[in-house]
């Protein structure tokens, strides 16, 4: 017994080819235009989010090593959920990167910030 299937973009069912998923050419596109746009979206929004992380390590550490609190990175805007990458150091600190600019989170609420470089040959 043969399933009804429908096209992604307009619902209409679907007649032929057991892998056809659209109706027409212009549904199709469609579907395709609307899923890119809402990707490119997401990931302009994730990448303004780790550009502006960055610039907030990067204003906090003129002199590639320093120490702030939570607050300062926090009233900046700072989103501590978004990073590029984690280093981890062979005694198992754990640096947290925006891009060049990484941060250490120390026990007692304080980050320690530093600039890649130092760590990174
Ligand atoms: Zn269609």
């Amino acid at each position: 017994m043969e399933t009804v299937r429908y096209c992604l973009e307009c619902g209409e069912p679907l007649h032929g080819r057991a892998d056809k998923k659209f109706c027409s050419d212009q549904c199709r596109t469609a579907y395709h235009n609307r899923l890119h746009a809402a990707t490119n979206q997401y990931i302009r929004q994730i990448n303004s989010i780790l550009r502006k992380n960055r610039n907030i390590l990067a204003k906090l550490n003129p002199s590639g090593k320093a120490k702030v609190t939570k607050e300062q990175l926090l009233s900046r805007g700072f989103n501590f959920n978004y990073h590029t990458n984690i280093y981890e150091t062979r005694n198992g600190s754990r640096y947290f990167f925006c891009y060049d600019m990484g941060y250490l989170p120390l026990d007692n609420g304080m980050y320690f910030l530093v600039h890649r470089q130092e760590y990174i040959g």
